[in-house]
């Protein structure tokens, strides 16, 4: 099960289409306003929430993975 919390404080990498740069944002933020505004060069532009998803939920269960894997070498 995805913590929903946990996806809504996850951070993302957003990078600008216009210049490369990149930079973090939170999902929970781009849930409401997926445009993020450029650091760099001040370009505004659209990320995609939906793609960004499913990125950070199987971020998540591979991190869930690794934990379980650890937890089980400590019994
Ligand atoms: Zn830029």
């Amino acid at each position: 099960m995805l913590d929903k919390k946990a996806l809504d404080r996850a951070e993302v990498a957003a990078q600008c289409p216009h210049c490369g740069h990149q930079q973090s944002a939170v999902f929970g933020q781009l849930k409401r306003d997926p445009r993020v505004t450029c650091l760099a060069c001040g370009d505004a532009y659209d990320t995609e929430p939906d793609k960004l998803e499913q990125q950070i939920a199987q971020a998540l269960r591979s991190a869930q993975q690794r934990l379980n894997r650890q937890m089980k070498r400590f019994k």
